[in-house]
């Protein structure tokens, strides 16, 4: 899996979303921090802020906070049997993510709200995703 092809950026870059899925299942959820602070997540190799390349793993800051969510009751057809669910984006730190909210009550959901990365299996598509759980 350190096989680095130019031509392979499409799978190189689906690896490196699942490699950073596996840290999340195992509690190990990382950002990636360039030389000059800006935080970012994989599969980025370079820094959306300033274009560094000198990108590091560290810790994710949990828990983090609930941004903004949104309630999905009729969902498009790769996500129709999830239905109801809540889609948030999570404050953590210097990085910013989006997320399925699960192990909540839809209408207990609110800004502020604290989470914690988790990892969910898509009841329609059966792949796994971005989820927050409540601390
Ligand atoms: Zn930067």
């Amino acid at each position: 899996m350190s096989d680095h092809s130019e031509l392979d950026s499409e799978n190189v870059r689906d690896a490196g979303f699942d490699d950073w899925l596996d840290a999340a299942e195992a509690h190990e959820a990382y950002y990636l921090e360039c030389d000059a602070g800006h935080g970012s997540l994989p599969p980025r190799q370079v820094c959306p802020e300033c274009g560094s390349t000198a990108l590091t793993k560290e810790p994710l800051p949990e828990p983090g906070e609930i941004a903004t969510y949104t309630v999905t009751h009729v969902a498009t057809p790769s996500f129709a049997d999830d239905a109801p669910y809540a889609t948030a984006i999570a404050d953590f730190g210097p990085v910013r993510m989006t997320g399925q909210v699960v192990e909540i009550d839809l209408e207990d959901i609110e800004q502020g709200l604290e989470v914690e990365v988790a990892v969910t299996v898509s009841e329609t598509t059966g792949e796994r995703v971005v989820a927050f759980q409540p601390v």
